[in-house]
């Protein structure tokens, strides 16, 4: 089986110390492409390097929108950066992650919507696709989604398991990512939410170094488990995993590398 992992972070320092055995590991595995994501602009140019260093891999530039700064001029100062590099850059595939996340930080709601819109402007003037954040924040991204033309299609990363959000994101052609989260017992909607969603419009992720699936739950994860994600969405979605593999690697090739 062949996996297409569209949402990683092995620029994560959990990864320093064993980086280029990891993305070895990955690609004997199976995981003949990835996608890097970016969170700010440090990210985004580690990315970017750790992808001209490895065929296989691709990166997306974004500002996460956790990270973003107090100070508003600031802000647009790394968004033009952001532009810059992903303009600059033949490997990268995506502006990402954007979004909003209301969970640690919810007294810059305007700014966040600010950045997310401006970024998702950028992506359409680069005619790119966007990755999606979004964390107790499902009204107000719904209503950006609705409001703003998305050129090129993206992803809701992390697949939220919020039937409107899933919902609204299918009805704007987005497609929808799953990762170890669907594994979890505790993920009531998940069985829901992956039969809402077709399989044409279904993607793969780890987000490692972070949410490993079951039974591995809790250590630090990288793409060689995408199997574990791909076997729960194939018991769910009553098809052999190899289908599941199959089809979600074709659907990242036509968001990421449209013809
Ligand atoms: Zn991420």
């Amino acid at each position: 089986m062949e996996f297409f992992d569209t949402h990683m972070h092995i620029d994560d320092e959990k990864f320093d110390l064993d980086r280029e055995e990891t993305i070895t590991k990955m690609y004997n595995s199976g995981v003949t492409k990835c996608i890097n994501i970016g969170c700010d602009v440090e990210s985004s140019k580690k990315s970017i390097e750790i992808a001209s260093k490895h065929d296989f891999i691709y990166a997306t530039c974004g500002i996460h929108p956790e990270v973003l700064p107090q100070d508003e001029e600031e802000m647009w100062k790394l968004i033009s950066k952001i532009e810059e590099l992903a303009s600059l850059n033949k490997k990268v595939v995506a502006i990402g992650e954007i979004g909003l996340d209301y969970y640690w930080i919810n007294d810059n709601k305007e700014m966040q919507k600010k950045a997310f819109q401006r970024q998702i402007e950028i992506a359409n003037k680069l005619d790119l696709p966007v990755s999606i954040h979004t964390r107790d924040s499902i009204d107000d991204t719904i209503s950006i989604i609705r409001n703003t033309k998305i050129k090129k299609s993206g992803v809701l990363h992390c697949c939220p398991f919020n039937p409107e959000l899933v919902k609204q994101g299918l009805e704007a052609g987005l497609y929808i990512a799953f990762g170890g989260t669907c594994t979890f017992r505790s993920s009531k909607n998940a069985p829901k939410i992956v039969e809402m969603v077709p399989l044409d419009k279904m993607l793969i992720e780890t987000d490692s170094p972070y949410l490993a699936p079951e039974p591995l739950r809790g250590t630090r994860n990288d793409s060689s488990n995408l199997k574990y994600v791909v076997e729960k969405l194939a018991e769910l979605k009553n098809v052999e995993p190899q289908k599941i593999a199959q089809i979600t690697y074709q659907n990242a090739q036509k968001l990421f590398f449209p013809v």
